[in-house]
């Protein structure tokens, strides 16, 4: 059961300002509903970070809230294939404890390909 996250979404996290483009980011692709950019911290040759617009503060937030979960895994697939991926992992943290710094639902697409 999906349940609500005890974080409040916080307008002033980096990921909303990248969306508001009031920070730069080096974007791989970006539509009206989603948008992936490069991670400034790279863990693999290839680390991006894939954000729906929506603003969740974490997996379970963006379950509760998304009227089209599918529409951003289409949109993470297409990132995967704009950059000719093949063999990829993708991981998302939910919560402090598991490692999440950024309370904007993000997706990492990691890649040694
Ligand atoms: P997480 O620990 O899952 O919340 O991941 C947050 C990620 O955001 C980390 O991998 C950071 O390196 C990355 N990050 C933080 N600030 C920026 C930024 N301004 N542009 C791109 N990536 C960022």
């Amino acid at each position: 059961m999906v349940s609500e996250s005890e974080i409040k979404y916080n307008t002033n996290n980096i990921f909303n300002k990248i969306i508001k483009k009031q920070i730069e980011a080096n974007i791989v692709l970006e539509d009206d509903k989603c948008i992936a950019f490069y991670d400034i911290v790279p863990q693999a040759k290839t680390h991006v970070l894939i954000i729906p617009k929506l603003e969740c503060v974490d997996f379970e937030d963006f379950l509760l809230k998304s009227q089209d979960v599918g529409y951003f895994f289409d949109f993470i697939l297409k990132v995967a294939n704009k950059l000719s991926l093949s063999h990829y992992q993708l991981k998302t943290n939910k919560g402090q404890k598991a490692g999440q710094e950024v309370f904007h639902f993000h997706v990492h697409l990691l890649s040694n390909d």
